[in-house]
């Protein structure tokens, strides 16, 4: 066939390990015989990092806010001992990081789902997007040791330096802990209009919760600010789109989506979107089946797997063992961003190729072709399933697209 043409680049960045092995066969396999191409490469491996000091991942983000789509590679986050693996000039910090501050963006991971696949709750019949407010809270915190008979207080100064409020958190008895944690408004807006955005986009109900009626003023801001923009900004939208949105307290939510089909847009709060989307992402199957999207409030998108470089594959990689690793969150992010270039490009051929390796992705793995870690996962009448190596499994998919 004639290759399908592209317009503007994809900003690709590519990672680590066995990530970065898939990468090239994914895009060998499944992509270029089909897609003229088109990419600003960016190395964001662990060598090239260190060799730039970094350098390589700014510029990666920052081509990102020029382009407007990326698609990236799981990439290590280096602790003490990948300093001395790589022998690294310093700890860089976490790529992703990196790029989510310059992007300002929101992270919505969402499960793929295939027929045969079944869900840890079996009422789950359709994928929970989540999206995790990504700053401020305990994870910027403050935190002290507080003795028996000291006061804690909360303080709050003018831009002199005088008191403008002074409140007192607990007198102590006895030895005991304190910690202050903060939020601005600013993040908490651009958070819920990217929220509502990715609900209208992707047209499915949008669920917020928090603790508002024990944290009457930190946790309702949360409430109040999604409620005004979502009534001066998108009530109507939604309500023609045939969509809800609905905040409640997070303990109701919690049992709401339980209870559930799934398809929808479930709003976390930066903590309770850390430990729930290891539940729904654990919940759903495998790590290799959620895929993630950071989209900044001005919309931006960098599409990626949630999952990381596989570290204990790679070592059997490398030493020439055969390894059978789950591509398909790594196809979703190259298929995420082709559609997403595609649509802001009006190529419609591009995005119908990535919806078509979509649909080979998971008819081969729902005809009983996949990785080791759905073996024990995959449960449909009258078909064993197969184990396939790494490479084996892209090139059955080719074979059906
Ligand atoms: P991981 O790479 O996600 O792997 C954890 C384990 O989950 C694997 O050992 C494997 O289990 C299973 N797994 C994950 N993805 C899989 C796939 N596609 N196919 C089959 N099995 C899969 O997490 P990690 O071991 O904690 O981290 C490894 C490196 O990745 C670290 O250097 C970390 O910094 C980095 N990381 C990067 C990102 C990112 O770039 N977004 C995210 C997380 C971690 P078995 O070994 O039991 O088969
Ligand atoms: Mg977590």
């Amino acid at each position: 066939m004639e290759k399908i043409k592209m317009i503007t680049p994809l900003v690709e960045m590519d990672g680590d390990e066995m990530t970065r092995v898939l990468w090239k066969w994914i895009k060998e396999i499944l992509i270029e015989p089909y897609v003229d191409l088109k990419t600003e490469y960016y190395d964001l491996g662990l060598v090239k990092r260190d060799e730039t000091d970094d350098k390589i991942t700014e510029d990666s983000a920052k081509a990102t806010l020029k382009y407007g789509v990326a698609v990236k590679c799981a990439t290590i986050t280096p602790n003490a001992q990948r300093v001395k693996e790589y022998n690294l000039k310093k700890m860089w910090k976490s790529p992703n990081g990196t790029i989510r501050r310059i992007l300002d963006g929101t992270v919505f991971r969402a499960p793929i789902l295939a027929k045969g696949i079944t869900p840890y709750v079996p009422s789950w019949k359709k994928p929970i997007v989540l999206a995790r407010h990504a700053y401020g809270d305990i994870y910027n915190s403050v935190e002290s040791k507080v003795k028996g008979g000291q006061n804690a207080y909360l303080l709050i100064t003018d831009t002199e330096g005088n008191e403008v409020e002074r409140k007192l958190i607990h007198s102590f008895d006895s030895d005991g802990i304190v910690q202050g944690v903060h939020n601005v408004d600013k993040s908490i807006s651009a958070f819920a209009r990217t929220c509502f955005n990715y609900a209208l986009e992707n047209k499915i109900d949008m669920w917020l919760g928090a603790k508002d009626t024990i944290s009457k003023t930190y946790d309702h801001r949360f409430k109040d600010i999604f409620a005004e923009i979502y009534e001066n900004e998108y009530k109507a939208e939604f309500e023609k789109a045939g969509l809800t949105y609905l905040y409640t307290l997070i303990d109701d939510v919690v049992a709401r989506v339980m209870r559930s089909e799934g398809g929808m847009l479930w709003v976390c709060k930066n903590y309770d979107g850390d430990v729930m989307s290891d539940m729904v992402a654990t919940a759903y199957g495998s790590l290799g089946m959620m895929s993630s999207v950071l989209v900044s409030p001005d919309g931006k998108y960098e599409f990626e797997a949630a999952h990381g470089t596989v570290t204990r594959h790679y070592y059997k990689w490398r030493d020439g063992q055969e390894t059978s690793t789950n591509s398909v969150a790594t196809i979703w992010a190259w298929t995420g961003a082709l559609a997403k270039r595609g649509e802001l490009d009006n190529i419609s051929e591009l995005t119908d190729f990535a919806k078509r390796l979509e649909k080979a992705t998971l008819s081969t793995i729902e005809s009983g072709y996949m990785t080791g870690d759905l073996i024990p996962l995959f449960k449909r009448e009258g078909i064993t399933p197969v184990k396939l190596e790494s490479r084996a499994f892209l090139k059955k998919i080719a074979e059906r697209l």
